[in-house]
């Protein structure tokens, strides 16, 4: 049987269907995938070191022999797991602290390496070690004496394994690899040939071969990225959209009905709109702004422009909670223009569903929903514009499906700044505007990151007191990922119920979380912002758009366990009125959080801004924490690094200019077809 690189991976050797199934975690299901799997960094075993000649600092590897393994409890009560390694120049150790498995991993007489960081406290150790067992008979090349690679794993599968499957894949298949850049083109950008780069990706030859193997993959992935963006955006500048008619009584009398008038920022990005919408292309736009900038006053402004062009609208947020309150918000500005709005949510019954999906091919008005509106049967006639909100926690993919005839404007929303260039780069296909001011009159909330979770009574005491005294409204939040286990859920209930009776038996306080239904959450985010609730006890249902004015307190417990930009976003919550100071309280326990979950805390603590935070993030951290997940929208690159490798992105951009011009429209797709087949990347545009 001749194996071909799209074939499952079960079929190499020592792989099997049950060890597949387990690769598919890590996303590889075929031959080619694991080629393209990134180790997820390498231990240099070319030069192992003596211990001897080791520094403190260093970042080292060692060989020995384990001498001792030791376990006590330090005065603070930590488990403190020590492994003593002799190598014939000295002894180093290995330390884990409240790891109770390392005791009974380690044996004496156990060989191994040993690799990390040294450091220094009466004698030298290294925390948490990367270590690998080595057996006697242990001589083959891929695991030692050379760079070898160290690959994410999951459950039952092992870094030897790994390697060995990766090298077996290198040696059969390597040459099956097509070389889809002409030679001109890898010489003028000074890339390694394909081929070269998949081997020293996994094997490589030295360090620099290495550097070389992953610019290489990063500028193909970003290559093809940038490719399929620019081509799409072609595309769809050549597709029939509508040009709206932008003088609009609607959009005008909104705008005077408000309470305020916009800022310069939202005057400018508001012009911008207009100006995409009255264009005969479709508009594909992103509107980007901190978290409070007043992006929903502006998107309600362009929907009133199509409603009153005869269109109809369809406004999709990412949760529940967020399609109520703004149905609230927006029932409240638009009763007095008589535009309709429907509120279509994933769990109403049938008749009220029905009853809606037949209103909108009478009318002419605003279909706001979650994910509901991308479900099969709701085809939105006459459909003008799609706003997206919050548009970070969509996937790529369900942004484009809303269905409806013809090619609507788009709008997309978000919180998470990015830095011009890489927005264009990661966003190509759409154009960009940047709400880059807050309303007049905010103050920023006063940030504080509680270090010691001793001190927890304390600050629920203060808030009690502000409750009673000030008429403070709190949130409590509690880390839960919503999709995550009921166990979870249930320590939550309990300690909710816990913080309510010590601290708020006089205070009224509600709980939120996502698998409630739609009815109980709107019921209680209703009582928040009334007089009903003043402490609102909840998981991340909050996280995103929430607007309670009133609400001028909240509390993160575990706040390591979030991300950056969870965080502001959170932060984001309180803080929306002017005449009341607003406080935002993270709890985490200096003393056994990551240094990484440290940083964060600290910047947050010193810096308010979404936008300097994106930038101090691109200086201090390289790849970015601030953006460095999935659930923020970002494409999930597998070798480009937009911060490490940014100089990158305008050489690609000028490749893909020239590849555009070089040939004509016609042999160029069919080229892209043939790739196509052939690359890994294409998937992710
Ligand atoms: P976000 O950009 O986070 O979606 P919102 O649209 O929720 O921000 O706006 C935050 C708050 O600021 C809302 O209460 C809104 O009414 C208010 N707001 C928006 N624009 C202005 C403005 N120009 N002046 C004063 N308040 C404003
Ligand atoms: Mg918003």
């Amino acid at each position: 049987m001749s194996l071909e690189l799209s074939d499952s991976i079960q079929w190499i050797k020592g792989v099997g269907p049950k060890k597949a199934e387990l690769l598919s975690v890590l996303n590889v299901s075929t031959i080619r995938d694991i080629l393209y799997l990134p180790p997820r960094k390498y231990l240099d075993r070319s030069e192992i070191k003596l211990i001897k000649d080791i520094r403190v600092n260093d970042e080292v590897t060692v060989e020995g022999k384990v001498v001792s393994v030791n376990s006590r409890r330090s005065r603070k009560g930590k488990l403190l797991c020590d492994v003593s390694v002799y190598d014939g120049s000295g002894i180093i150790v290995g330390r884990w602290f409240n790891q109770s498995w390392v005791k009974d991993r380690f044996n004496t007489g156990d060989r191994l390496f040993f690799s990390g960081k040294v450091e220094f406290y009466r004698g030298l150790y290294i925390l948490n070690p990367d270590y690998e067992f080595l057996t006697e008979e242990e001589t083959e090349l891929i695991h030692t004496g050379r760079i070898i690679p160290v690959y994410p794993l999951t459950k039952d599968l092992g870094q030897r394994f790994m390697r060995r499957t990766v090298n077996y894949v290198l040696q059969d298949f390597l040459e099956k690899i097509e070389e889809p850049m002409p030679s001109d083109m890898l010489k003028k950008y000074d890339l390694i040939s394909l081929d070269k780069a998949l081997y020293n990706l996994h094997f490589p030859e030295n360090k620099s071969l290495l550097s070389k193997a992953r610019e290489r993959l990063a500028f193909d992935e970003l290559f093809y990225l940038q490719l399929f963006l620019t081509l799409n955006r072609q595309k769809a500048r050549e597709r029939k959209g509508i040009s709206f008619e932008i003088k609009s009584n609607l959009e005008k009398k909104f705008l005077s009905a408000l309470p305020f008038n916009l800022t310069p920022s939202q005057k400018k990005v508001l012009s911008e709109i207009e100006q995409d919408m009255s264009e005969s292309y479709p508009m594909n736009r992103l509107l980007q702004g901190d978290v409070g900038s007043g992006k929903t006053v502006v998107a309600i402004a362009a929907m009133l422009i199509s409603v009153s062009n005869k269109f109809n609208v369809a406004f999709m947020v990412p949760t529940e909670v967020l399609a109520y309150q703004h149905y609230y918000l927006m029932k409240k500005f638009l009763s007095f223009l008589s535009v309709p709005l429907w509120l279509l949510v994933g769990n109403m019954n049938q008749s009220e569903r029905e009853k809606i999906l037949k209103e909108i091919n009478k009318k002419r008005g605003i279909i706001l929903g979650t994910h509901a509106l991308l479900e099969e049967d709701v085809k939105i006639p006459v459909l003008g514009l799609v706003v997206i909100d919050e548009q970070h926690r969509f996937g790529v993919n369900q942004r484009a499906k809303v269905r409806g005839e013809g090619h609507p404007d788009i709008l997309v929303m978000s919180a998470t700044p990015i830095p011009r260039t890489l927005a264009l780069s990661v966003y190509g296909e759409l154009d960009v505007s940047t709400i880059d001011e807050m309303p007049p009159g905010r103050i920023f909330s006063k940030t504080k990151w509680v270090r010691n979770p001793q001190n927890r009574a304390r600050v629920y005491n203060w808030i009690k007191e502000k409750i009673s005294k000030e008429n403070c409204k709190a949130y409590i939040v509690f880390p839960l990922i919503e999709e995550s286990e009921s166990l979870d859920l249930r320590s939550i209930e309990e300690e909710a119920e816990y913080i309510k009776k010590t601290f708020f038996s006089d205070s009224k306080v509600a709980i939120l979380h996502g698998r409630m239904k739609s009815r109980e959450k709107d019921k209680i985010m209703k009582a928040f912002k009334g007089d009903e609730v003043d402490v609102l006890i909840s998981t991340t249902v909050i996280e995103v758009g929430i607007d309670v004015p009133q609400a001028n307190i909240m509390v993160v417990e575990d706040a390591d366990r979030f991300g950056l930009a969870q965080l502001h976003q959170l932060r984001g919550r309180i803080g929306r009125s002017s005449n009341k100071k607003s406080y935002f309280i993270m709890i985490a326990d200096k003393d056994s959080i990551t240094d990484r979950a440290t940083l964060r805390l600290d910047t947050l603590e010193n810096i308010s801004s979404g936008f300097k935070l994106s930038e101090v993030d691109l200086v201090l951290r390289g790849p970015g924490e601030f953006f460095g997940t999935k659930q923020h929208g970002f494409p999930d690159f597998k070798f480009f690094d937009p911060f490490a490798m940014r100089n990158m992105i305008g050489v690609v951009r000028n490749a893909v200019k020239n590849v555009i011009k070089k040939n004509s429209e016609d042999k160029f797709l069919e080229e892209i077809e043939r790739i196509r087949g052939k690359s890994q990347f294409l998937d992710i545009a």
